[in-house]
């Protein structure tokens, strides 16, 4: 088990015999984007540019590019690449403390890898055990929290309307000009990071345990859809295919995607199949946030998802933000319903609910102290429900917890933070009446009680 505190002490011995700053993910796991010519190892280092020039030479410099070369460099040398702080922050605590890189060297994906690692050179390419690639920013929806570098609709939007004026002197997601040029999504139909990724495939999938989707909206993608062909022709039986999908494309395309990943899946050509699916709260409040979103057709594929592929496990992504404490007792009710009726000890069906902390103004510390209250009741409404199959699991009630106690952060911020707050809250106004006037949404039918945070630009 990844988060088995018990061999964590081991793992990290294990790792701080090569040096302090060792990190198994560094090698193993990669994030490429590959609609924005862009990777990171892990997902917490921030993303870099991919020299084309490396990738001409050799396709597998899509996740060995020279920056991240002399980043294993530096771990091997017990240095600590700037990039990683978010474990160097953890390990500085006083105490004891495990951070990603002790968690990432216990995953099933690192363990098998050690020898290899550790027999390579620094600058050798290596293949990765963890891959997430996004091959296009094609989407359907424009969440609220989104950009047009992820959402080809959100694109759409701004070259239309323009970018969204807020309290800053550049317009919130403005649309991409010929000065932000490597920015901007690459054109899916001449993307020479995409060649070179279909180059490097017969050997990357040598080495591959988890292959993971993202994008854009994966099912709109024709590289999805070349993949499973791929895997249909030359079988990966080691393989767990994960992706993450809106569950609002168009119903053939889903039919589709449910026939063909659930033949994989009988077939054995996969190992397992993990969904991973974002909504934020319940009903018409999860379609404002997300844009384009149908909120009984979502449901309605959830139910087709888990009834025709009992093996395969789903994630519920729940970004929670601003907007999703209103109507979020309904969303967990519902979730309980679908676990009641679908659980069972050969998958997972997880509640993940990670708390949004950019666009700023989106972030649930914006809220008004009363939202604590709400917060409160959502908590008690969890703990009378804890189940680890059926119901809510104790980490999830956690978890709303850890949410509570950032949002409580604000009382102790000093004058520069509140000012920033001050900001958020004009941003918040600003955003959402725009976003109502062009989109012809209404935010006070829906959230009457934060009428008060609508309507602040209006009393500045
Ligand atoms: S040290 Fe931490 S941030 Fe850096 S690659 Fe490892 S897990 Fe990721």
């Amino acid at each position: 088990m990844i988060y088995d505190t018990s061999t964590l002490e081991e793992t990290a011995k294990r790792l701080n015999e090569v040096s302090s700053s060792f990190c198994m993910a560094k090698w193993m796991n990669t994030t490429i984007h590959l609609h924005l010519g862009k990777t990171h190892s892990c997902h917490l280092p921030p993303i870099h540019k991919i020299p084309l020039k490396e990738v001409k030479e050799k396709p597998s410099a899509l996740h060995n590019t020279s920056e991240k070369l002399n980043q294993r460099k530096m771990m091997l040398e017990g240095k600590r690449p700037k990039g990683c702080s978010a474990c160097w922050d953890v390990e500085d605590l006083p105490g004891t403390h495990y951070s990603d890189r002790h968690v990432t060297g216990q995953a099933s994906w690192t363990k098998p890898f050690y020898e290899k690692v550790l027999s390579s050179k620094w600058d050798d390419h290596i293949n990765p055990s963890y891959l997430e690639v996004s091959f296009s920013a094609n989407c359907n929806f424009k969440c609220s929290y989104c950009s047009p570098s992820l959402s080809t609709a959100w694109q759409t939007e701004v070259d239309k309307f323009g970018g969204y004026k807020l309290s800053g002197a550049f317009p919130h997601n403005s649309p991409f000009t010929k000065k932000m040029k490597g920015e901007a999504p690459i054109d899916d139909d001449n993307n020479p990071y995409i060649d070179a990724f279909w180059k490097w495939w017969p050997e990357l999938k040598k080495d591959l345990m988890v292959f993971r989707i993202t994008g854009g909206e994966p099912l709109l993608s024709r590289d999805t859809w070349k993949l499973f062909d791929l895997i249909d022709k030359e079988p990966m039986p080691e393989l767990e295919l994960s992706i993450n999908s809106n569950f609002g494309v168009p119903a053939a395309t889903f039919e589709r995607f449910i026939s063909t990943v659930g033949a994989l899946e009988k077939e054995k050509k996969i190992r397992k199949i993990m969904m991973h699916t974002s909504v934020d709260t319940f009903g018409e409040q999860a379609e404002y946030i997300r844009n384009g979103l149908n909120f009984e057709k979502f449901q309605e594929n959830v139910d087709t998802f888990l009834e025709k592929l009992p093996g395969a496990s789903l994630s519920f992504m729940c970004t929670f933000n601003a907007l999703s404490i209103d109507n979020f007792r309904p969303l967990m009710e519902w979730l309980i319903t679908v676990r009641r009726k679908h659980a069972g000890p050969q998958r997972d069906i997880i509640f993940d609910i990670p708390h949004l902390r950019y666009p700023s103004f989106m972030a649930a510390q914006v809220l008004p102290p009363s939202y604590r209250d709400k917060m409160r009741e959502l908590i008690a409404f969890m703990k009378e429900r804890e189940h680890d199959l059926v119901g809510i699991a104790p980490i999830e009630t956690l978890k709303m917890e850890r949410i509570l106690k950032w949002m409580e952060e604000v009382d102790h911020w000093d004058s520069k933070m509140l000012e920033q707050l001050e900001r958020s809250k004009m941003d918040f106004s600003l955003f959402f009446r725009e976003h109502d006037r062009r989109r012809g949404t209404d935010f006070l039918r829906l959230f009457p009680d934060l009428a008060p945070y609508y309507n602040y630009a209006s009393k500045v």
